[in-house]
């Protein structure tokens, strides 16, 4: 109803004639009004002379009325809240305009109070200033919005206290930070300002390769993105950070923001670097080793030979010409160079496990293993001692190797024997991904406390008297096993037998 309209229009048109007509058209307008008021869902409620005038039965519900008597006549201030009465006094006036929705809070009958919104509009009843006022329950809306306000504090307080540095982006680039946040990079909340952005922040080699990712998210090729990137401090120094961000979305499918977690990765960058390095290092010393020892033995062969065999030649011309002195000497020189040549035909065997490699090929180990007995034929009959197997896979090695294996533990088994003829035993029982192998004998057994020394090259138990051997033999056997990406093992006792494990991947890939 527009403002200070005369709703009977008695006063305006006064009691002519026509004039009549008139007023009954008004009447019937009045009426009109009076059961659009009745009916509507919104109270309705005039104020005339600062005093409740009327009110439909939505207003009565409203106020917990059982009828509008209950409220016609009462001061119209008082159906409002105190705390919201001087709102409504300098806002809900006869004089002003229509007013703009304002939220307040009446109080019904029984005191309770209720959030509404209300709008008045000003209007002359019969000739007096009397103002329209409506009302809408709005308690549903404010405690939705105080169940979101609420919320959103929850989601402020656990982004703020988070111990994890965490972002709020924009899809413009501008971020708001929690404290871990600045923590990390050494600024102030003020230094990065309230427009900072993601990309001030990132190291320059690394923004346009967070932009491709931010762009892949937003287009929807993934919905979030867990991505390494470096920041810097202010002080200039690199953060290394695990960053994981999602993307929120509008209703309408628009990017809203991103939010994302960092995770300072910087000391175990250091560390990967320093393990890297460390790595290369120690294959470049490995390599360089490999190549020295093979060279050593090989090289060492040749005047090796020829001492050798010229004292070997003295001992087959003057054995016996000479005295018994020289006879013991020429003795010892012999076998000193004998063991010398087992040696270093050892060590360049060992070296030679690097690098004469043979790729692998898909081997039948029952082959293999035929042959290794076959060569061994003589010192297993002049030992009286009895090898059996179960049957041997095919496997994927390299057949020369994996043949040296059998052999070298074979021999042990057959040369550190106990009193009893020795009994060696070799089976394979398939494990997990692996072929896992073993030979047992029944000789002399090793005590638990040399299981690792006994792997490593020159390492022996016992004297060269009792037992002959270079102490290379199962450093071999590691070293090979290992090249095959298998493990290699000892269980045993002091005369108790000793049982050898080594396992071989099962895959074709070994
Ligand atoms: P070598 O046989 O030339 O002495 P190895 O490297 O083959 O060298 O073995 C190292 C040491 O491990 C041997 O000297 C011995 O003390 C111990 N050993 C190896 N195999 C056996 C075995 N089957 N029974 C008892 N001891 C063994």
């Amino acid at each position: 109803m527009p403002a200070n309209t005369d709703v009977t229009g008695t006063e305006a048109l006064g009691p002519s004639g026509a004039g009549r007509d008139v007023v009954a058209l008004l009447r019937e307008s009045e009426a009109r009004f009076r059961a659009l008021a009745e009916s509507s869902p919104l109270a309705i409620f005039v104020n005339r002379d600062d005093k409740v005038f009327l009110a439909n039965p939505a207003c009565v519900q409203l106020f917990g009325a059982s009828s509008p008597e209950e409220l016609i006549g009462k001061p119209a201030l008082e159906l409002f809240d105190p705390d919201s009465r001087s709102l409504v006094s300098e806002r809900i006036r006869v004089d002003s305009e229509t007013v703009p929705l304002v939220e307040v809070r009446i109080v019904r009958l029984d005191g309770t109070a209720v959030d509404v919104e209300a709008t008045a509009s000003p209007f002359l009843d019969q000739g007096v200033k009397a103002i329209q006022i409506l009302l809408r329950d709005i308690t549903e809306r404010k405690q939705a919005d105080e169940v979101l306000r609420e919320s959103e504090d929850r989601f402020r307080y656990v982004f703020h206290h988070s111990g994890v540095a965490k972002c709020i982006t924009r899809p413009a680039g501008e971020i708001e930070v929690n404290d871990a946040f600045l923590e990390m990079v050494g600024h102030s909340r003020e230094e990065l300002g309230e427009h900072g952005t993601w990309q001030q922040l990132t190291h320059p080699d690394d923004v346009a390769r967070s932009e491709q990712v931010v762009a892949s998210v937003i287009s929807g090729e993934r919905s979030s993105a867990r991505f390494e990137k470096r920041y810097l401090r202010k002080d200039g120094s690199v953060v290394w950070a695990d960053v994981t961000t999602a993307l929120r979305r509008h209703s309408d499918g628009s990017p809203d923001y991103f939010m994302t977690a960092i995770i300072d990765i910087t000391e175990r960058k250091h560390a990967e670097q320093e393990l890297l390095a460390l790595t290369e290092d120690l294959a470049r010393s490995n390599a360089e080793l490999e190549k020295f020892a093979y060279v050593a033995s090989h090289d060492l062969q040749e005047p090796l030979r020829m001492v050798a065999s010229y004292v070997q030649l003295l001992q087959r011309r003057y054995q016996g010409r000479l005295d018994s002195d020289a006879d013991e000497f020429i003795g010892f020189a012999v076998d000193g160079a004998t063991r010398m040549q087992n040696l270093i035909n050892d060590l360049l065997a060992y070296s030679r496990v690097g690098t004469q490699v043979e790729p692998p090929s898909l081997t039948d180990l029952e082959t293999v293993f035929g042959d290794v007995l076959e060569m061994l034929e003589q010192t297993i009959a002049d030992d009286g001692a009895t090898v059996t197997h179960d049957p041997l896979p095919v496997v994927s090695c390299d057949p020369t190797q994996i043949g040296r294996v059998f052999q070298n533990l074979i021999t042990n088994a057959v040369k550190f024997r106990g009193d009893e003829p020795p009994r060696v035993h070799v089976s394979a029982r398939h494990g997990d991904g692996e072929w896992v192998f073993s030979v047992a004998d029944n000789g002399i057994g090793i005590d638990p406390q040399y299981f690792d020394r006994i792997f490593i090259i020159f390492q022996r138990l016992q004297s060269r008297t009792d037992y002959s051997g270079t102490g290379m033999g199962l450093a071999i056997c590691k070293r090979i096993i290992q090249r095959h990406g298998g493990r290699i093992w000892v269980e045993s006792g002091p005369g108790a037998g000793s049982t050898f494990y080594f396992t071989l991947p099962d895959g074709r890939e070994a």
